[in-house]
This record gives structure tokens, sequence and C-alpha cells, in this order.
């Protein structure tokens, strides 16, 4: 049976102040006090796993080793079947600019345009089926974890459409919606995302009456 979480204190294994955030609300109704790794301190481990599994298990077990409490932590990223899964785990580091002086950070738009040119040298009848991914991992500080995987399907649309959302939202449009997930309602984004899926495992497992 796996290891129920109860009330009390939850680190976010995250330097995220908008991910805290976004947590910390989810589980506020269940009794959970959120803190973050950043406000405690702790340091960021590198991702090194080829999974998001492996991934969201590392950053949470270290969490979790190095504050002696409970730790949740998240990774995410976009699949698309044409391209064998990619970017995956890499989603972010696609966006990575070069460190032009005074102008480090992500460029989503270069990332997009990335996918978008290898789909496009795999010919025009190349399947355009996408899906985002999250994996919610928890790990106690004897060892013990639990992950729930959450996943929203749909397919890639090029040009980039809309502009609320953040990341790979412009080009994702979720199977059953003609609008991409820059286009459509924030709430109703938060309602049918691989995160809301993976949070409605995680807490049907876990606080479950
Ligand atoms: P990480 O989970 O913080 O490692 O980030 C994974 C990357 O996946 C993010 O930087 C985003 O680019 C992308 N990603 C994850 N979820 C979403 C989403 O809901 N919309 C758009 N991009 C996303």
């Amino acid at each position: 049976m796996t290891r129920k979480l109860g009330s009390g204190r939850l680190v976010i294994a995250t330097h995220n102040a908008g991910k805290l955030k976004e947590i910390g609300a989810l589980l506020a109704p269940y009794g959970v006090e959120c803190i973050s790794a950043g406000a405690l301190g702790l340091p960021e481990p590198d991702e090194t796993g080829t999974t998001f599994v492996e991934n969201a298990l590392l950053k949470a077990r270290a969490a979790a080793e190095a504050s002696g409490i409970v730790a949740l932590a998240d990774d995410s990223g976009l699949s698309v079947e044409a391209l064998g899964g990619r970017p995956g785990v890499y989603t972010a580091d696609w966006a990575e600019r070069q460190w032009f002086e005074g102008d480090p950070g992500r460029d989503w738009y270069m990332a997009m345009g990335k996918v978008e040119g290898m789909l496009a040298a795999k010919g025009p009848e190349t399947p355009r089926d996408a899906a985002f991914h999250c994996v919610l991992a928890l790990a106690w500080p004897d060892g013990e974890s639990a992950v729930y995987e959450g996943t929203c399907a749909g397919s890639l649309t090029w040009p980039p459409r809309g502009t609320m959302g953040f990341g790979y939202d412009p080009v994702f449009v979720p199977a059953g919606h003609a609008q991409s997930f820059a286009e459509i309602d924030p709430d109703e984004k938060h309602r049918i995302s691989h995160r809301a899926d993976a949070f409605a495992k995680l807490v049907s497992e876990q606080f479950a009456s």
C-alpha cells in the first residue's frame, strides 16, 4: 500500500515561485503546508535522468534527504510521436539560447521552430501527434517514494497561435479542441492539462477518505 502524506509540512522541490504558488493552492484544501526548496536554501540537483520519472524522483529525493521533510517534485515536457518522443526530458533545454552578452535565457519561439523544422524535414504527411507529460514524485526522508504520471494528448499546429500560457502552449492543440493551449481559457487549460491529470491521481490516492 502506498504511504500517505497526511497533513503537515511538505517541501516543494522547486526554486520557481510560480510553481510553488500553483502547487500550494492545489494542496491547501488538504491541510498541507508547502515550503519551497529555495526558501530552505537547498541545492538544486542536476537533472541527469533520461525519463520524466527519473528526473522527478531525483529532485524529490534530493530535497527530502537534505531537509528531513517529505518532498514533492515535478518534471514535465512535450513528446512528439514522429520525433521518437523528443524533446521529452530536454523540452526546456531546446529553448536555451547561447549566452549573448547581457541576454541569457530561453527562447520558446526558437524551440517551437526547431520542433516544426524537424517535422517538416520528415515530409508533409508526417503525423503531428504529441503529448504533454507531467510526473509528480513524492519522497520521504527514509527513502520511500511514490510517482503519479499525467498526460494530455493532442497535436501540433503551425504557426504558433495565442498569447496566454507559456512554453510550447502556442503550438499545442489538445485532443477534442480547436484552439491551442495559448488560446484556451486558462481555467479550462488547468482542468484538462497533464499537470491536472497527475495532480488528480495524487490527490485521489493520497487524500481519499
Ligand atoms: P520542467 O518540468 O520545469 O523541467 O520544465 C519542462 C518544460 O516543459 C517547461 O520549461 C515548458 O517549456 C514545457 N512545458 C511543461 N508543461 C507545459 C505546459 O503546460 N505548456 C507549455 N509548455 C510546457
